[in-house]
């Protein structure tokens, strides 16, 4: 007796994920647990018995997208089971419940329930299939109480993985509906989580980005500290490179820029949410800081780590950001010393608090207000990456097709290219010259 199911047995699976890459990084850990139990992913052209929707809800248009691809599934793979989970299930189960060809709605708390969800699913379609008897009776469930924290490590490609150390977030930020869609923050164990790191490296991984949703808030349900994990994570034998995903600017410690600056793996990476350089909008926002904190917390990082990247999110068009708010954070950041900005157009979202602030900025002001932080980024970034020119940086290479240039990044997330005929040197880390800069 075998028991290798044969193809007509084994079932497929089709995923389609939206939104952060903490939801990129739950995706992977499910499918290949459900691999692991007989369910593989389809290849190209074959229809799936079972689609899974790992949802995002920031914004009306990921909304949107969450049901476009429900639709695009239900047309393509009209027999399958379609299971929803993420943001968006979570805070709109019975609406997406109600969408043609859904099963299944599970809310953040039952996200370690899906596989066993559906392998039951699946068998009450196999056995009402005989009958003829559709089985599209969709089920929501999305409890408000969210308190488990789900492991998860997906690989982005053989060099980089994402492993998740922390959920949810306790800030409640009046524009972001975070806190309702994911929770309470909590994380998961200093043990466990190096654990997981090993197993990255045991497959050859060389690069870890640590994500979360609000990262330097680790430790609130197991009295650990952020650095503390970080501390044991640079212990891990194999892993060469660690970049810290995002961390809140009142949470990205002196301590911790300081320790990064001397640590084995840390690179020169840093992710700083600004969100806005107008203080009046900082408060109206309910953020932890003001910009002198901001501006400190930079000038700390350039003080150690002179090369570092420094990345900085902004949110243009907020309710009360006025003409006059918006020109003093426009000069704020231009006055900082960052490599880019992440320019993010702010959208309404049902239940946050942002919702009772009057002033409304029309969508051609955002647009426009957007497009001046876009050159503004454009100009930051060229600059920061014409300073290499001509210095010599370890670059970790990245797989690429037979006659394909080789790409990596080097320790300072500088994007590197090099012509075809060096995949010899896929997941190696070299030290190259920076020879030219290309837009
Ligand atoms: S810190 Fe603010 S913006 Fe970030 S997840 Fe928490 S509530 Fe949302």
């Amino acid at each position: 007796m075998s028991n290798i199911p044969s193809e007509e047995t084994i079932q497929r699976a089709a995923y389609v994920t939206l939104g952060c890459k903490l939801n990129f990084a739950e995706t992977s850990t499910l499918r290949d647990q459900l691999e692991a139990e007989g369910i593989r992913p389809i290849s190209e052209g074959e229809m799936a018995d079972v689609c899974i929707v790992n949802t995002c809800s920031v914004t009306e248009t990921a909304d949107q997208k969450c049901r476009q691809a429900i639709n695009r599934l239900h047309r393509q793979h009209p027999n399958a089971a379609i299971i929803v989970i993420g943001c968006y299930a979570q805070l709109k189960a019975g609406e997406i419940a109600r969408m043609e060809g859904v099963d299944l709605v599970l809310g953040m708390e039952q996200k370690g329930e899906v596989p066993a969800r559906i392998h039951e699913l699946l068998a009450r379609k196999a056995e009402l299939r005989p009958t003829g008897a559709a089985c599209h009776e969709s089920v929501a469930v999305a409890t408000k109480d969210i308190r488990t924290f789900v492991p998860s490590c997906s690989r982005g490609d053989r060099t980089r993985y994402f492993l998740k150390v922390q959920d949810g977030c306790n800030y409640y930020c009046t524009y972001c509906t975070i806190p309702i869609a994911r929770g309470r923050s909590r994380n998961g164990s200093i043990a466990s989580l190096v654990a997981q790191a090993e197993e990255v490296a045991r497959q050859g991984g060389k690069e870890i980005v640590i994500t979360g949703v609000n990262i330097g808030d680790f430790g609130r349900t197991t009295g650990e500290t952020f650095l503390q994990l970080i501390q044991a994570l640079d212990r891990v034998e194999g892993i060469e490179r660690y970049r810290i995903s995002s961390i809140e600017p009142n949470l990205l410690t002196d301590e911790i820029i300081e320790w990064c600056a001397q640590s084995r793996a840390f690179m020169p990476h840093f992710h700083v949410p600004l969100q806005s350089g107008s203080d009046a909008v900082l408060r109206l926002m309910h953020r932890h800081y003001d910009t002198a904190l901001f501006r400190a917390k930079v000038e700390r990082i350039r003080e150690v780590m002179p090369d570092a990247f420094i990345g900085v999110d902004v949110i243009v068009g907020t309710r009360g950001e006025t003409a006059e708010y918006f020109e003093e954070a426009y000069q704020f950041i231009d006055s900082l010393d960052i490599s880019q900005l992440h320019v993010f157009s702010y959208s309404e979202r049902p239940g946050t608090k942002a919702l009772d602030i009057p002033h409304v900025v029309t969508p051609q002001e955002k647009h426009a207000r957007s497009q001046r932080l876009i050159a503004l980024s454009e100009r930051k970034h060229s600059a920061f990456c014409q300073r290499f020119v001509g210095t010599e940086r370890p670059v970790l290479w990245e797989h690429a097709r037979e006659g394909q240039p080789m790409q990596g990044f080097t320790d300072n997330y500088v994007r590197v290219e090099l012509p075809a005929g060096h995949t010899a040197l896929d997941n190696t880390i070299t030290r190259i010259t920076l020879t030219d800069f290309v837009r």
